[in-house]
């Protein structure tokens, strides 16, 4: 079957904000406006700031209208590496920050009237195998040190899909349409009287000292601060930290419509979005219009400037045959559209924001799990830029003028995570056959 490359969460604005057309002044200038760039202007406009936002395509155009819509409590990285690397005190933290993104992205929602299909599910960290249920079992006791709500659930009454074994469902957060999301929020931040120029990318942002200069092809900014929130655009930008974060494009495929009562005989009957504990997730949900979309899998690191691409065809066979071996009960089940996305990743997969310059203020929340709370570090750095102190949430992530250190986050390296998670799957599959054969009767 021939795929669709869009992402049918919604369609594109109808109409385009103007591009800057020559040289203005004003209090802070947002580069980027994607959730995070959003939500920031929007507070900002909301105090009384005189806040320009500038965006190189259409609000909301980069991953936070591409994404697979999960509003998650979960930190990219592996909860019990964490608790082995992290204090008790400083994961308490973490996932504090996390869990109030969350509370922050549902309020924006009713705040602002956004009608984007929010179903209020929870998500589950599931286990495909022994070795991953296992691996739940000790996230599970990690996230309860850590305070952050989830419950272990295990068996037929955890209403997942045979093959899916148990896993931690999150406490809080769900499922949304993140096109509708971007539109609703787009409308607010005109809406709220930020001056915003879309089709106009920065090509470089100068902190003069007393002030930062931007430069765009049609005119420049000059304000008094900057916010950066480029997202995996960022390494593009001279005036953001080296080795911040690497571009990793993230790919989804979605299926064509499926009864529901294909999704009960398989035992899906919960519904329950779900992420699984490989390496590198995979992740299925069931969409409102009664499609599964999934992916990730195998990321591919990329280079500034980002290409406009899509999926690429090995990437999406390898989604394809991972559904098809995760839902055997649906293999007659065809794919319709595949489409992608840049996320920015940070060295350690967990979200950061920072200082770039005296008068350049970043964020980075994103490594995948940053839906919620790239608004929130967004809003959170609104805040901050306009004197008041570091949150507590922002100091959770906060980097200050730190340098990075280069990050191992590579093509190879993302590869080999890719190739590991296929071996631990063979040798499930392969302890799953042994188990059978020696548990059958012989004779
Ligand atoms: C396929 C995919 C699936 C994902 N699934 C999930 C999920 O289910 N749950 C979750 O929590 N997270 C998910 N994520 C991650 C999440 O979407 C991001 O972390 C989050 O949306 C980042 O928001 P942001 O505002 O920081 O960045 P973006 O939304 O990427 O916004 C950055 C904006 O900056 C603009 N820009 C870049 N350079 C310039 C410039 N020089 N000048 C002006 N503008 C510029 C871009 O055009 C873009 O609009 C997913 C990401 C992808 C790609």
């Amino acid at each position: 079957m021939e795929l669709l490359y869009d992402t049918g969460w919604a369609e594109q604005p109808a109409t385009v904000e103007q591009p800057l057309r020559g040289d203005i002044d004003c209090d802070v200038v947002v580069i980027g406006g994607g959730g995070g760039g959003m939500s920031a202007a929007l507070r900002l406009a909301e105090r009384g700031v005189d806040v320009v936002l500038l965006e190189a395509k259409t609000l909301g155009w980069g991953a936070t209208s591409r994404n697979a819509g999960y509003l998650t409590n979960s930190v990219a990285a592996d909860p019990e590496v964490l608790g082995l690397l992290l204090k008790r005190e400083r994961l308490r933290e973490l996932y504090r920050y996390a869990e109030n993104a969350v509370h922050f992205a549902e309020d924006a929602l009713s705040r602002h009237g956004i009608d984007c299909d929010y179903e209020r599910t929870g998500i589950v960290m599931a286990a495909v195998s022994k070795g991953q249920l296992r691996h739940a079992r000790r996230n599970a006791k990690v996230l309860a040190e850590a305070g952050a709500a989830g419950e272990f659930i295990e068996g037929p009454e955890a209403g997942l899909p045979e093959g899916f074994l148990g896993g931690i469902r999150e406490g809080v957060g769900g499922t949304l349409n993140p096109g509708k999301f971007v539109l609703g929020l787009r409308d607010a931040t005109i809406a709220a009287g930020v001056r915003v120029y879309e089709c106009t990318p920065a090509r470089d942002v100068v902190d003069t000292g007393d002030g930062v200069v931007v430069n765009t092809p049609g005119g420049k900014v000059k304000s008094r601060k900057a916010l950066l929130t480029t997202n995996a655009a960022s390494s593009g930008l001279s005036s953001a930290p080296r080795h911040l974060a690497t571009p990793v494009w993230t790919s989804l495929v979605e299926t064509e419509p499926i009864a529901p009562e294909r999704l009960d005989e398989i035992g899906w009957t919960s519904r329950a979005p779900l992420v699984t504990l490989h390496m590198i997730l995979e992740s299925y949900r069931v969409t409102p219009r009664g499609t599964i979309a999934f992916g990730t899998r195998r990321i591919q690191a990329g280079r500034n400037p980002l290409p406009d691409r899509t999926p690429a065809p090995n990437v999406v066979d390898d989604l394809v045959r991972g559904f098809r071996d995760r839902f055997p009960g649906l293999r007659d089940v065809e794919p319709v559209r595949a489409w992608g996305g840049w996320i920015g990743m940070s060295s350690t997969w967990l979200p950061v924001a920072g200082e770039a310059s005296d008068n350049v203020l970043y964020s980075l929340a994103c490594n995948g799990h940053g839906f919620a709370q790239a608004q929130y570090v967004g809003h959170l750095l609104a805040e901050h830029v306009t004197g008041a102190p570091l949150h507590a949430d922002l100091a959770a992530i906060w980097h200050g003028r730190k340098r990075f250190r280069p990050s191992f986050v590579s093509g190879p390296a993302l590869y080999a995570g890719w190739l590991a998670d296929r071996a631990a799957d063979r040798l499930a599959a392969l302890t799953t056959s042994e188990s059978r054969i020696t548990s059958s009767p012989v004779g």
